[in-house]
């Protein structure tokens, strides 16, 4: 199916009166048959893989909803999603955040990313393309083998060495086939230029637009319970702003939960667990805000347009891609990263802010169709 386009000026001749033509446009929309491989770090579902399980949802929603026809390769007993899932059995994959920067690849023995890859490998003939969502080295390193264009959609800052050196080589070799959710973490690596930015996107009609915060008027936090995420500063803020903060995610790091708890005795933060979406959603628009402390360069933050949908703006950092996400004094304040006296300022402002305006701020740039656009032209 492919669709001419007919492309004019905005403005017509200021002679004639007429709109000169510009240029004709075919836009191709043939239906794709696309496979998501997903991240070895655990099953869909598990929460483990972070927003990376939340991003391949919404590929699968919006490519679907687009004609597209998409499968998708993860660890055994993930969720179904999509046309068909292909659970592959083996040891998952170390989160590599937790990993130095020098740090040699490790796969354990009996490696799911292995076998996930075998798979891949087996059926690639039946798709036009793959769509890598795992930041792991071994994808990197097939791609030039494989008979199907294979895709990258990265979801971390630059970590490490060898993963640099591999995602520069995939550029080198076939250019065009890298994609980061923003540019700061595209900045991250010494040559930005090399990923195409198609941002991020959710299954909008899932969450419900709450006009207004409950009585209690908390501020919320979602996130991996991990130092990255910076949860110390947002007991800090607590503290100094009496607020509670209600807080969800997966309990990645226990042992940093309660240092930060007895760092910051005045500090009160109520943890209400890990929720699934649909449940989540309900939980943050009833906050008055929600705040993002990131100590590392997020790469997107989908929490961030998550919160906005409810209509709840967002406080957070200049770090990362938050800061590109939230536009300053409309859907939230942005402020220097780790000054915790100006995110209490922001906190005394936050009525200022139209939740009906973040909502539909996540309506216009984050929906899933709007990211499958992106990654469609990609
Ligand atoms: N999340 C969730 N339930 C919770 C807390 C978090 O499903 O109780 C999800 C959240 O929706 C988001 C992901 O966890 O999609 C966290 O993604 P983000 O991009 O914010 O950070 P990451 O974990 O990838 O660093």
């Amino acid at each position: 199916r492919i669709f001419r386009i007919f492309c004019c000026h905005d403005r017509p001749d200021s002679t004639s009166g007429e709109y000169p033509v510009s240029r004709w446009v075919e836009l191709d929309v043939t239906p794709r048959r696309i496979l998501l491989a997903s991240t070895p770090v655990g099953p869909l579902g598990s929460g483990i893989g972070g927003g990376v399980e939340l991003t391949l949802h919404n590929l699968v929603y919006g490519l679907g909803l687009q004609g597209h026809h998409v499968e998708v390769v993860a660890p055994a007993g993930s969720l179904h999603v999509g046309e068909r899932v292909h659970q592959v059995k083996g040891a998952l994959q170390v989160s590599s955040q937790t990993q130095a920067r020098d740090a040699p690849i490790e796969m354990p023995s009996g490696s799911v990313l292995a076998a996930m890859w075998s798979t891949v490998s087996d059926i690639q003939d039946q798709f036009d393309a793959v769509i890598n969502l795992a930041y792991d080295w071994l994808p990197l390193y097939l791609t030039p083998f494989m008979r199907v264009p294979v895709l990258h959609l990265v979801s971390m800052g630059s970590l490490n060495d060898v993963m640099d050196s591999a995602l520069a080589d995939v550029e080198l070799e076939l250019s065009g086939r890298l994609a980061a959710h923003s540019m700061a973490q595209a900045n991250t690596f010494p040559d930005p230029a090399m990923f195409r930015i198609v941002g991020n996107g959710i299954v909008t009609e899932r969450y419900d637009l709450q006009t207004r915060p409950d009585a209690e008027a908390a501020l919320g936090f979602v996130g991996r319970i991990s130092p990255e995420k910076g949860l110390e500063d947002v007991a800090e803020l607590s503290a100094r702003t009496g607020r509670v903060v209600r807080v969800w995610g997966m309990m990645q790091d226990e042992a940093y939960w309660h240092r930060v708890a007895i760092d910051h005795p005045d500090a009160r933060l109520d943890y209400r667990g890990f929720l699934p979406t649909d449940e989540l959603q309900a939980e943050i628009g009833r906050c008055a805000a929600l705040v993002m402390t990131p100590k590392w360069v997020e790469a997107f933050g989908n929490v961030a347009i998550e919160a906005m949908a409810t209509g709840v703006p967002v406080l957070t950092y200049d770090r990362g891609g938050p800061a590109e996400i939230v536009v300053d004094g409309v859907t939230g304040f942005v402020v220097p990263a780790d000054d915790v006296d100006a995110l209490a300022d922001a906190v005394e402002r936050i009525d200022q802010i139209d939740r009906a305006m973040c909502r539909q701020r996540v309506d216009a740039e984050y929906s899933s169709l709007a990211m499958a656009d992106r990654v469609v032209t990609w």
